[in-house]
């Protein structure tokens, strides 16, 4: 398959790659047709989804099921009025009625808006507002029902709610709507369906920094991701691949499905509620799950586990994105299991954007190098491209040409769109360096980096030396402003068992910090806590901590 859409599929090097990469987007793409509905013909039988749960139920979908459950989907919304252009929210955590419903959106040219199962009323009428939902489809569980009876009377645009297994008054049965439908769709003709420029996807970000921000992205998006399954993580024809993510979150697109089929390898699901890291490694040695992908805190974990205890014989490629990856986990994941992680650096607006590519040797704590397509730049306070070795923010250049898979704004927020993009220049508020070899170091988001007494500190790596220490489970370095050095440097620490706080331990703490980076940035305050704020993806909101300090 991936014949069709790249010039050329094999590279010698990173260079080789780098320079002869290309996507060919044909006109009308539409991955459900073009990739899905075309397995489903010329290999019926090929397994794209294995699906697992915690209660032990599992089940099977070839490309073939795919199709016909998708039309059926398909025909269910077209029943109920939804077409072309007509936005839909999906709450469907990780079941795989998931799949069912974002190819039968793509098949009707409408724009699917995944979301978290953790959104409360308030956030559900924000976000059908701010695109006119026509329609949610959701889990049938209590918590996210009440959440959406509860906005109902603010949500005028909201037609239809449909409940996967089950019915319920004022609800719609997914099940037995889609069970009824038929099981043939025809792809509207020409101009009818969906063209490359149409919104296919909107995509709230975490809310790390801010509120979450409707990324818009088109139905050229899943060719992007060639990119990020072939060439950063590594998937092939044949394996099975599993990325760490609720189908709320852009990363499960990442990595459950369009690169992934594209590249001809199945996806495996496992449908859990509460990450316990031990059942993971289990199902990843019960499945034989070739290739991994997950952000940094379920490796924290896994290495907390004994890993000689799982077999993982099966896995060859594991790859990290989504926070800094710190190399004391790199060094211990790979002393327990010989894998080298493969960090790399993207974004809900972007795909993989720095990424280290199979022929490169990784150098722990970097996020690699540039990926091709994207014109990437660092840039300092006065606009200026840094020298190697300087700090600047990551941009990307699009003037000349803007990269298969970039989004294409913020939804209706064109001045938040022109605040980021402007000038033929996307800056991604994360600060990085670049070594003399051309890797890419991360230093932390613009809003996260420290100005003290003329010094200028990245939040990452004061971490990464705090957590080298053995008192340290997980910690946030912020600034407190202060009269004299205008900021200092904060920790904000949890303890790992069988350490209490102490002065002492502060001392310890501190001094270790001087020696292993550069004295100046070790944290004059240090603040023992049992718990960091975190989105609700699991990322470490410092801006909540600066909020806190700066009200006391
Ligand atoms: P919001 O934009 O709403 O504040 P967010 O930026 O966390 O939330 P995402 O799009 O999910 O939302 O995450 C992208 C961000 O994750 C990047 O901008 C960067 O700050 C961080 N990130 C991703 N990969 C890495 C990495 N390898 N190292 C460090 N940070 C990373
Ligand atoms: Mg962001």
């Amino acid at each position: 398959m991936l014949e069709k859409y790249l010039s050329q599929v094999d590279f010698t090097s990173y260079e080789d790659f780098y320079e002869n990469f290309k996507i060919k987007v044909p006109e009308n793409f539409n991955f459900a047709y073009d990739v899905v509905d075309e397995y489903a013909k010329t290999d019926p039988d090929k397994v794209a989804i294995i699906w697992c749960d915690k209660s032990g139920a599992e089940t099977t979908f070839t490309f073939g099921q795919l199709k016909e459950y998708s039309d059926k989907t398909a025909n269910f919304f077209q029943s109920l009025g939804i077409k072309r252009g007509d936005p839909v929210m999906l709450i469907l955590k990780r079941r795989y009625e998931f799949w069912f419903c974002i190819l039968a959106l793509h098949k009707l040219g409408a724009v699917t808006i995944p979301a978290t199962h953790l959104l409360t009323s308030k956030d559900i009428v924000y976000r059908a507002n701010a695109a006119d939902i026509k329609m949610i489809v959701c889990v049938n569980e209590p918590e996210v029902i009440k959440h959406i009876e509860d906005s109902e009377s603010k949500t005028p645009t909201v037609k239809y709610k449909a409940l996967i297994n089950g019915a319920k008054d004022g609800w719609l049965d997914f099940s037995s709507g889609i069970q009824e439908a038929s099981s043939q769709f025809e792809r509207p003709r020409g101009d009818l369906g969906s063209h490359n420029s149409d919104i296919s996807l909107l995509y709230f970000t975490s809310g790390t920094t801010g509120m979450p921000k409707m990324v818009q992205h088109d139905y050229e998006y899943p060719l992007g991701h060639i990119l990020t399954a072939s060439y950063w993580q590594n998937v092939s024809e044949g394996g099975l691949h599993l990325t760490v993510a609720d189908t709320g979150w852009a990363k499960a697109v990442w990595g459950k499905i369009y690169g992934q089929w594209l590249a001809g390898c199945a996806v495996f699901v496992y449908d859990f509620d509460k990450f316990v890291p031990k059942e993971l490694l289990e199902v990843i040695s019960k499945y034989n799950v070739t290739s991994f992908c997950a952000p940094p805190t379920i490796y924290r974990f896994f290495i907390k586990e004994d890993l000689s205890k799982f077999d993982l014989s099966s896995l060859k490629y594991c790859t990290v994105a989504g926070e800094p990856l710190n190399p004391e986990v790199y060094s211990q994941f790979y002393k327990a299991t010989g894998i080298k992680l493969m960090e790399a650096f993207g974004q809900t607006e972007l795909t993989v954007t720095l990424s280290t590519f199979p022929w490169m040797e990784p150098k722990p704590g970097s996020m690699g190098k540039p990926s091709p397509g994207y014109d990437i730049d660092l840039i300092d306070e006065n606009g200026n491209s840094c020298q190697d070795g300087e700090e600047g923010q990551i941009v990307v250049r699009t003037s000349k040409r803007k990269p298969a898979g970039m989004f294409g704004g913020y939804y209706r927020d064109e001045a938040l769109t022109k605040s980021v993009w402007h000038d033929g220049v996307y800056y991604t508020g994360d600060m990085a360096w670049r070594d003399e070899d051309g890797y890419y170091w991360f230093v932390g988001r613009a809003d996260d980096v420290i100005k003290s007494s003329g010094y200028r500190i990245g939040p990452f790596e004061v971490e990464s030396a705090l957590l080298e220490h053995p008192a340290v489970l997980e910690c946030a370095i912020t600034a407190v402003p202060d009269l004299i050095r205008g900021q200092i440097v904060k920790a904000t620490v949890i303890l790992a068992k069988n350490y209490n706080p102490s002065d002492e331990l502060v001392k310890e703490l501190q001094d270790h910090v001087k020696k292993v980076t550069a004295p100046y940035k070790y944290p004059r305050i240090i603040e023992f806590v049992s718990e960091l704020p975190k989105t609700i993806s699991g990322k470490i909101r410092r801006v909540e901590i600066r909020q806190t300090d700066d009200n006391k």
